[in-house]
């Protein structure tokens, strides 16, 4: 038995014309995997799947879909069950950050996090999981951060959207366990990516970052890949309600 083949699966990925959701696109392609990728630009979304189509041959679609909208994810469900007939495996990863503090953050800003981190995992995770229900199998994966357990600096809508997203984990993991649909989240720590390519390069941002880390360095977009996979295979059964940080020991170091 082959621990991680993907071959005739198919994978929906929110947030997947750059990133995260792009590694996690092409990984799960070269695992065999139809991958379905999600994003709200026609061009770049489209782009990125023929890329990965390109490199590892197998069947990735494209699709314009802005998931705080329930119409257009209904409407991307649809269009993937015509093409593919099954949802496999959802990974909820598409996500924004604002970096302010509490008395500069506006509540439209406050609001606009919390609709593109959490409601967006709530209105794809219910759509998809009925697609799941009636084939009695889903594997469910939230991206989270590691914010939703300890607090950053300006970090004052951002941490508790992913907070959020893991309790939202735990209680879907409970509703849908009788359908044999398992729901995790992924938790990483900081990873470069355009979400704060900026922030990083200063070093007054990134030195403190570091030092808190045990490991003394930013994480990589790979090393994002394997626990979404882990959680994502047909063997992690008996594996629901988990949140999995992927953050060098950050959370678990002392000083
Ligand atoms: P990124 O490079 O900024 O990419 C975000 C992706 O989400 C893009 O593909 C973007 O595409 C898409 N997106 C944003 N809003 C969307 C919406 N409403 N509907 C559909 N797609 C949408 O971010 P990333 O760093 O890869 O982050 C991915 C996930 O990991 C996020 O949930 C983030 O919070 C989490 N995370 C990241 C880090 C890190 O250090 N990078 C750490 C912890 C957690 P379009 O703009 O084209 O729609």
């Amino acid at each position: 038995m082959k621990l991680f083949d993907f071959q005739d699966q198919v994978v929906v990925i929110t947030g997947a014309s750059r990133g995260i959701g792009f590694t996690l696109a092409r990984s799960f392609s070269t695992l065999g995997a139809k991958v379905v990728l999600l994003g709200r630009t026609a061009s770049t979304i489209q782009q990125a799947a023929n890329d990965i189509q390109s490199e590892t041959a197998n069947e990735t679609l494209g699709l314009v879909c802005d998931v705080t909208d329930e119409q257009q994810i209904e409407t991307m469900a649809e269009e993937v069950m015509k093409r593919f007939g099954k949802i496999d495996v959802l990974v909820n990863n598409a996500g924004a950050t604002v970096r302010k503090t509490l008395d500069h953050l506006e509540q439209e800003e406050w609001e606009d996090i919390m609709k593109t981190n959490v409601t967006s995992v709530f209105l794809t995770t219910k759509v998809v999981a009925r697609k799941m229900k009636e084939a009695r199998y889903g594997r469910i994966i939230n991206i989270a951060s590691m914010s939703s357990e300890i607090t950053l600096s300006f970090s004052t809508a951002y941490g508790p959207s992913k907070a959020a997203v893991v309790h939202f984990t735990k209680q879907t993991a409970s509703e849908l366990a009788p359908y044999n649909i398992t729901v995790n989240a992924v938790s990483p720590g900081f990873v470069k990516t355009s979400l704060n390519a900026k922030a990083l390069e200063d070093d007054q941002f990134r030195r403190p970052i570091e030092n808190r880390n045990p490991m003394r360095r930013i994480g990589t977009i790979d090393e994002v890949v394997t626990p979404v996979v882990f959680f994502a295979a047909k063997g992690s059964s008996y594996v629901t309600g988990q949140n999995l940080l992927v953050d060098g020991g950050t959370t678990s170091f002392g000083f």
